[in-house]
């Protein structure tokens, strides 16, 4: 099982590890900061650097514990060998301020009008969310969405803790979420916004909301019958 750096550390723009496995589109390693793609987000780009070579990492996927990442090429590598993990941060960065206001539209789509989130996929330029609702009104945008800016104002910390699974399912508000999280796993990674969103959640989030900027609401999309899209981004 590698050690996955992003999970305890998601400022962590570098880091040295040792090649395990190569394979025909990259590289395992044994401990990395590049975050797969998973939970809605794109995985991580950036560059490793071997014997001063730099090799461009696309994108990382997991397989199994670990992490795949997808390089231009795998020329000249082998296990064993050292390596530095340099992440694109600006990137990573939008989509941790991304991802962090995701939590807190969802929450107050959740808490204002019993919408829940049944899909979404965050990229460095822009969020979705499909929620399970007839419809989504300008008034319930313009609630939604200067609330939320409120709460990006208060710069409220984003707590991350881990928890035990039988202790978090305790948790009011956290056991409509509980169907995403497979069961098998008895500790559970906890997002907690105080006041406003607590989640079992395995992705990189800024660690105050003030550091999201001014959430921008962009359109939303009719994708069919409870099937209602909200598309935003966060100001550069
Ligand atoms: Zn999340």
């Amino acid at each position: 099982m590698a050690e996955l750096l992003y999970l305890e550390d998601p400022y962590l723009k570098e880091f040295e590890a040792e090649i395990e496995e190569v394979t025909d589109e990259g590289v395992i390693l044994n401990r990395t900061a590049f975050y797969p793609r998973s939970g809605g987000l794109e995985g991580d780009r950036g560059i490793l650097v071997v014997n001063g070579k730099e090799y461009r990492v696309l994108g990382a996927r997991k397989v199994g514990d670990r992490v795949l990442h997808l390089l231009d090429t795998t020329e000249g590598l082998e296990p064993g060998m050292k390596v530095k993990g340099i992440i694109d941060w600006e990137n990573r960065y939008r989509q941790m301020r991304l991802h962090t206001a995701s939590h807190i539209i969802s929450a107050l789509f959740y808490d204002l009008y019993g919408a829940m989130v049944t899909g979404g996929h965050i990229t460095a330029e822009k969020a979705k969310e499909m929620y399970n609702v007839e419809k989504i009104t300008p008034e319930m945008i313009r609630e939604v969405f200067s609330r939320a800016n409120e709460i990006v104002k208060r710069d409220l910390p984003v707590k991350v803790y881990w928890m035990e699974r039988e202790e978090a399912l305790k948790i009011p508000g956290i056991v409509k979420l509980a169907s995403k999280m497979p069961p098998e796993i008895r500790v559970w990674r906890i997002v907690e916004i105080p006041g406003v969103d607590i989640q079992a959640d395995g992705g990189p989030h800024v660690s105050r909301t003030g550091e999201i900027g001014e959430i921008v609401f962009l359109k939303k999309e009719n994708k069919g019958k409870g099937k209602k899209v909200v598309v935003f981004t966060v100001k550069p």
